[in-house]
């Protein structure tokens, strides 16, 4: 068994809320451990939503995902985070001296005066349809997430959802695709109605295809995609598509976290909003994995909450001195750091 990783604080979740943590437990003077199980940082952002243009970050009028996190990444860089990636939190127990152990499922153990919990919704996992051999298309052909959208262009691609992720796609990609195709079971979509219009009139005006239907059968050899059978009210027919883009929700579940004994509603884990610690002290939660009365699951929340976080974890990373709060602006520490 390799020896624990010792640290100070371990933060779990890459995503927006763990990534704007390190910077404020790092300005409060911890150093950082993080772990995701995904293989990269940046949560929802980068895992459903890269290339989508948010509006509420404050002073970014427009910024994608993608380029959020990387951001964040390098606002958090002087501060040397160590990351984790393709490791799941999977067991928490408190040792004699206080600390936590933290085993992830691979066995690496962290040791850890604080741990914060920034997982999100939990490990994100998108829906898969019944289809025999979609396995074989996964990654090469058929995937659950736009990355990059050039991967799209001179594509016949087909969308199948209907929700916000499968129309928003179908109006992005329509335009460099060779040929668009949506396939949805009903005429009723989930999506925002002005998304659902613009759809329809790219319909209307003959730059994508719609169809009702449910898929039945992936066409190809080796992961190479040459067309969908789907069925509908009783016909059957083939569309042929290169790329298949599959937007049926996701499952994101908390897993072994929820059991870690910490106070939980609704699959949230329960905090004080002073900060942020949750009923066992020393672990924290933000982001969209916590929860308490009014809170919203936007990026900004977590940012907040990193903030208020870091003020009384630090108190248990360095119970022995003295910790008042100070701007960036005049931050000896963060001052250090850029130096360098
Ligand atoms: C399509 C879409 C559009 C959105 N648009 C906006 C918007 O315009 N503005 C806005 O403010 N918000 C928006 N959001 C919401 C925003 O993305 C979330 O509020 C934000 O990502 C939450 O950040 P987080 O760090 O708490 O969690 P997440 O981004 O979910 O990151 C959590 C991380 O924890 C990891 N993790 C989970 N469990 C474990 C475990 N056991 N071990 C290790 N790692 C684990 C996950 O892999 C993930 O990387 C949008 C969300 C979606 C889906």
């Amino acid at each position: 068994m390799p020896a624990p990783i010792e640290t100070e604080a371990l933060i779990i979740g890459a995503g927006p809320a763990g990534l704007f943590a390190v910077f404020q437990l790092g300005m409060a003077g911890a150093r950082c451990h993080v772990a995701d199980v995904l293989e990269h940082a940046g949560g929802q952002c980068v895992e459903l939503y890269p290339g989508k243009p948010i509006f509420d970050i404050p002073a970014h009028p427009r910024i994608t995902g993608q380029e959020l996190v990387a951001r964040l990444v390098e606002q958090a860089a002087p501060f040397e985070p160590v990351y984790h990636f393709g490791e799941s939190a999977d067991a928490l127990e408190r040792l004699d001296d206080g600390r936590f152990a933290v085993r992830m499922a691979s066995g690496k153990v962290f040791h850890a005066r604080v741990v914060v919990i920034a997982a999100g919704g939990g490990a994100i996992q998108p829906k898969k349809p019944p289809l025999r051999g979609i396995e074989a298309f996964e990654g090469v052909s058929v995937f659950y997430a736009v990355k990059d959208k050039e991967a799209f262009r001179g594509r016949d691609v087909m969308i199948a959802g209907g929700g916000d992720s499968a129309l928003d796609w179908a109006i992005e990609l329509a335009p460099i695709a060779r040929g668009l195709t949506l396939i949805h079971r009903r005429e009723e979509f989930r999506a925002a109605p002005e998304t659902v219009r613009r759809m329809r009139a790219l319909v209307a005006a003959g730059k994508m295809d719609f169809r009702l239907g449910q898929m039945r059968e992936l066409i190809g050899e080796s992961g190479a995609l040459r067309a969908v059978k789907a069925a509908h009210g009783g016909e059957t027919f083939e569309i042929p598509a290169d790329r298949l883009l599959l937007f049926f929700g996701l499952t994101n579940k908390l897993g072994p976290i929820a059991k870690w004994g910490m106070e939980m509603e609704g699959g949230r884990i329960v905090v004080n909003t002073e900060n942020f610690e949750t009923s066992l002290p020393g672990v924290f939660a933000i982001g969209d994995v916590c929860v308490y009365p009014g809170k919203l699951k936007l990026i900004l929340s977590g940012f907040h909450e990193a903030a208020l976080m870091a003020q009384k974890a630090i108190g248990h990373v360095q119970p022995e001195r003295h910790h008042a709060f100070v701007h960036s602006t005049s931050s000896d520490i963060l001052a250090e750091k850029l130096k360098g």
